[in-house]
């Protein structure tokens, strides 16, 4: 739930520069409420304004915007066998993107070892630029627990029950919210790309695994992970990691493309181009098409974002899924269903990781907390 703070800086976020009157308009908070929360974040530095108009009689009314640059967020990236870190500020928008690799058998503590020692570095180049961080957000292979502190499973990495949470606040001495990966970049979608023009959007990410997220915006706003990958299309079929048989990712997922390719040494954003030319195509391809329009036919979603290896698959793929889905989902989805590629810019799982971390630290109920903590007297 947003306080009234955090509704203030969401519309500002979502509707750009707004008068005290429009603000009080849109969150329903009066407009002494409006007056004292914005005059909070003014002295804080997190909101700017200037006059709206020319005036002529009486005081101009003024438009206020936020200082997106006026703090940011760390946001780590945990993939198969890589992490990657960056310092994002209060719209999204990201600075340099570091990586560094591991081996998923490693022991967890050396990946966490690998990813702090990445993520001291960043902070240090935040802190000679003078940036305040927030917090830290964590994209993790797996679905998390309730309270975002603890990956429940990772059926890529084979993890359990790890406190990611705890040990990266340990280390780096801020306050760390952790998400399910293709959750936190179906999230960054909806908030921050294209996906804002829809209420809710089902993100599909194809890389290593096949997994997918579900987020919607407005009144009834949630998320969650959608294990798309181990639907069951083949019972009986070749064994999974996650225990079933016949999973969609044991046909959908970077290792059996690139065996029915039959070219170990093609790039992943042209697995999809490549598998297209194969016999065993249609078959997949069917099994995919299967499991996605079941899942927009439960869920709902407005929007079917394409991200991953198959935000490269050819325009010809684009093309085949929307004429082959929309036939097998309800006709009131059909109408406004679109299937589209991802709008997030460069590495979208750092993106993801950011929006959650700036949705917790930031515009949920506002910066207080963190920055009070971080750098005593810095708000009212
Ligand atoms: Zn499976």
């Amino acid at each position: 739930m947003r306080n009234g703070t955090g509704e203030i800086l969401t519309r500002m976020r979502d509707a750009g520069p707004l008068s005290r009157a429009e603000l009080s308009r849109q969150t329903r908070i009066s407009s002494a409420g409006v007056t004292k929360i914005i005059a909070q974040l003014h002295s804080s530095g997190l909101v700017g304004e200037r006059e709206l108009q020319e005036h002529s009689v009486g005081r101009p009314p003024v438009a206020l915007h936020l200082n997106a640059d006026a703090c940011g967020v760390l946001a780590i990236h945990l993939g198969a066998g890589q992490a990657q870190v960056a310092v994002f500020d209060l719209m999204l928008n990201a600075g340099p993107v570091h990586s560094a690799s591991f081996d998923l058998s490693d022991p967890i503590d050396s990946i966490i070892d690998v990813a702090v020692t990445l993520s001291r570095e960043v902070m240090q180049e935040a802190h000679s630029a003078r940036l305040k961080i927030l917090g830290v957000g964590i994209g993790v292979p797996g679905s998390v627990d309730p309270t975002k502190r603890i990956n429940i499973h990772s059926v890529l990495a084979g993890w359990k029950n790890v406190p990611f949470a705890q040990a990266f606040e340990a280390a780096l001495g801020l306050p760390v919210v952790i998400e399910h990966n293709a959750t936190a970049i179906a999230m960054a979608e909806a908030r921050y790309g294209d996906g804002r023009e829809a209420e809710s959007i089902l993100h599909l990410f194809l890389g290593q695994g096949l997994g997918a997220g579900f987020a919607q915006t407005g009144p009834g706003e949630r998320c969650s992970p959608v294990e798309i990958g181990h639907v069951a299309v083949n019972p009986g079929g070749p064994p999974c990691r996650c225990g079933g048989h016949g999973c969609l990712e044991r046909y959908f997922s970077e290792k059996p493309l690139r065996q029915i390719v039959g070219d170990p040494g093609i790039a992943r954003a042209d697995l999809v181009a490549a598998a297209m030319n194969t016999n065993d195509w249609p078959t997949i391809y069917e099994y995919l098409l299967q499991t996605v329009s079941t899942t927009v036919t439960l869920l709902g979603p407005e929007r079917v974002i394409l991200g991953g290896d198959l935000n490269t698959a050819p325009d010809a793929f684009l093309e085949d899924f929307r004429r082959d889905l929309a036939p097998r989902v309800m006709p009131q989805q059909r109408e406004r269903l679109k299937i589209e590629r991802t709008s997030l810019p460069g590495a979208a799982g750092v993106s993801g990781a950011a929006c959650v971390a700036l949705e917790s630290f930031f515009y949920t109920a506002g910066p207080a907390s963190s920055l009070n903590r971080l750098y005593p007297g810095a708000t009212a």
